[in-house]
């Protein structure tokens, strides 16, 4: 009989990762060990008295490096959230970080809770009383510690903690940037909602620039046509497929969720499937496609393109061996496991590792903290003097066409296109363009100018290590 298999810990999966990169580099072992380990996790257990009795709650702020102050990474909300995990999270988003050069440590925090038994108001409360008792320690704070979001947490629940950390910080000019993902009228900035399944898009699109790379992983080198699947249509998966099908041809031809999968070999359209997933809390009773109930078998199926953009550890050493995309971009942290991770190698399969695939997340929340640092909106000082200047010369454009009767005439789309000057949505997608493109890239010329270098995912690994190896050299470790 075979003995049954044992699959790493998130955090021993990350730890494998890690040491595969390392074990390539020169680290002493000393630099090495500091980097791995994770430097502090504050564990908080608080009453909330709700429904007419208190209830206590787990939460959990995870640093793992600090090389770089403040230390940034989201807060999730679920009920399977551990120490375990914060710590691995905490640690992929100080490598995350100094992959797209946003100038942060790592951190990560968790609160154990099932945010769908909760009215809005409770969800207030809780969240609120968490925040408290992690201002209180400077685990949130704009220059040590700046959450966003993460599963199960948004927009709203950033603007109470930024909130929170305001009444109890009335004379920090700075408070707003104690926490990212904020709405617009809260100090958010233009495009963070759509900012990590924007970066998936980006990735994607660089990705199938380099036609050497799209070889390695048996596909033409186009996005166009490009059959997907998406696991998980939350506020990552939901962008991801959006724009992938609105704006770059994809067909999206499953979308998994918590009860089962659709399928359309046509193509599903994505936002039918959402607001039908956010008035009944499921795809089941979906009529544009075929049902299947055992969701997980939907990795399986072959496609182009696979996106698990949910949980961790779905792809794993029980199911590798049956997973039929050519290429994996993980849209989720960790939702390959190491041991997965070899398989998939060994049978053709690319992977986009979570390091680089959901940096947009990250990228846009450090616009947004300079944004809130420099109080003003990006844009508001260069627009309209940007527009002048293109007024300027498509005038004197017409007025030599005219006098030389030339005859030229500028097509209007064009003139409408040249004259707007850039606002802050625009600035914003053109930053994470720029920051993914450039990403990539670092990681591509690891990846192929070393022959011992598997991977993409290796790749990144080495190229953020080191970076964060320089920095903790400067500081004379
Ligand atoms: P979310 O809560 O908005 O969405 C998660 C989605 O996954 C939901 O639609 C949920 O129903 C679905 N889901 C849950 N369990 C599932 C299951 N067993 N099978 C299929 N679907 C399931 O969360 P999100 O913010 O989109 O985050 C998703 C992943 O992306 C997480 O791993 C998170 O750490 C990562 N991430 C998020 C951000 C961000 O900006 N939100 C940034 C970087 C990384």
């Amino acid at each position: 009989m075979n003995a049954p298999i044992r699959e790493p810990s998130f955090r021993e999966s990350v730890d494998l990762m890690f040491n595969r990169a390392v074990a390539l580099m020169d680290l002493s072992p000393g630099l090495e060990e500091k980097i791995r380990v994770c430097n502090s996790t504050y564990i908080v257990r608080f009453g909330v008295r709700l429904r007419g009795q208190i209830q206590t709650f787990t939460g959990y702020r995870a640093v793992h490096s600090e090389h770089m102050e403040p230390v940034k990474g989201g807060i999730r909300y679920a009920t399977n959230v551990n120490q375990d995990e914060v710590e691995a999270l905490a640690a992929l988003m100080t490598y995350k970080c100094a992959l797209v050069e946003a100038p942060f440590g790592g951190s990560k925090g968790g609160l154990c809770i099932d945010p769908r038994q909760y009215d809005e108001h409770e969800l207030e409360l809780i969240t609120r009383r968490f925040a408290y008792e992690l201002a209180k320690r400077d685990l949130i704070h704009p220059s040590q510690n700046v959450p966003a979001p993460d599963m199960g947490t948004g927009e709203r629940e950033m603007a109470w903690i930024a909130d929170q950390y305001s009444r109890m910080n009335t004379r920090d000019i700075n408070a707003r940037a104690c926490v990212t993902g904020k709405p617009l009228h809260a100090g958010g900035i233009a495009g963070r909602v759509e900012a990590t399944g924007r970066g998936v898009q980006y990735a994607l699109r660089e990705f199938f620039r380099h036609p050497e790379d799209t070889r390695i992983a048996g596909l033409s080198p186009t996005l166009d046509g490009k059959r997907v699947i998406v696991q998980g249509l939350g506020n990552v998966g939901y962008h991801a497929a959006k724009f992938l099908s609105e704006e770059d041809g994809c067909k999206i031809v499953g979308i998994i969720e918590r009860d089962g999968a659709l399928l359309d070999e046509n193509g599903l359209h994505v936002e039918q499937v959402r607001a039908w997933i956010s008035a009944h809390g499921g795809v089941t009773g979906y009529a544009d496609a075929t049902h299947v109930e055992d969701g997980a078998s939907v990795l399986e199926m072959p496609c182009d393109i696979l996106i698990p953009a949910a949980l961790e550890a779905v792809i794993n050493q029980g199911n590798a061996e049956r997973i039929k995309a050519s290429l994996i971009i993980e849209a989720a942290n960790g939702p390959i496991t190491a041991g997965a991770d070899d398989v998939l190698r060994k049978n053709g399969c690319v992977v986009i590792p979570d390091m680089y695939a959901n940096a947009g997340g990250v990228t846009v929340s450090y616009f947004e903290w300079v944004k809130n640092l420099s109080h003003i909106r990006f844009g508001r000082m260069q627009r309209r003097q940007e527009e002048s200047r293109h007024d300027l010369l498509i005038h004197e454009l017409e007025r030599l066409s005219a006098d030389k009767g030339l005859g030229w005439e500028l097509s209007p789309g064009f003139k409408e296109q040249y004259l707007r000057g850039a606002g802050e949505l625009e600035l914003v997608r053109s930053g994470l363009d720029d920051t993914m493109r450039a990403a990539y890239g670092h990681m591509r010329e690891v990846w192929h100018s070393r022959g011992d270098v598997p991977d993409l995912r290796v790749a990144a690994y080495l190229v953020a290590i080191s970076r964060v190896a320089a920095s903790y050299r400067a500081k004379g470790l």
